[in-house]
């Protein structure tokens, strides 16, 4: 069976939370009887799909589809200072935006995805032990709230 997916907000974390297969009108009772098995959903979005039980699974994803929300990618600028490596998710449209931002900027990359961030790591530092950040704290500052960090 494929890893549930939320026809939502496609969230796949359901080793965390409980995700919900909803089963529509037309799907079949038993599970090996083939035909559609109904639409995943995270709790967050179970509702949308149990209060449309009553329509069958085509008429259900026709009106589950407009209403899909589509995650934004957070996106981080990897900044390199004369002293100092930083990340910042703060907005900016170009490098000059930064380098006017910071007095003693050096240069920049980005705006990166954290998997974009890793596999620049991963190329540009084989030696893991020599990563400005390390995997865990690069993960926790993409889930974050925090707008900057600086590497210790
Ligand atoms: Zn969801």
């Amino acid at each position: 069976m494929q890893a549930p997916r939320c026809a939502i907000c496609d969230a796949t974390d359901w080793h965390d939370r409980r995700f919900e297969l909803v089963r529509f009108a037309d799907a079949p009772l038993y599970a090996e009887i083939t035909g559609p098995q109904g639409i995943w959903f995270c709790p967050d979005h179970a509702q949308l799909g149990l209060e449309r039980q009553h329509l069958t699974t085509s008429q259900a994803s026709a009106e589950l589809t407009p209403l899909q929300i589509r995650p934004i990618p957070v996106v981080a600028h990897y900044v390199l200072l004369e002293h100092d490596i930083m990340l910042t998710k703060r907005k900016y449209q170009s490098w000059r935006e930064i380098q006017d931002a910071w007095p003693d900027y050096k240069t920049s990359l980005g705006p990166w995805s954290e998997q974009d961030l890793i596999e620049y790591l991963e190329d540009d530092f084989p030696d893991e032990a020599t990563w400005p950040f390390t995997r865990a704290v690069i993960s926790s500052f993409y889930k974050s709230a925090q707008e900057t960090i600086k590497a210790p």
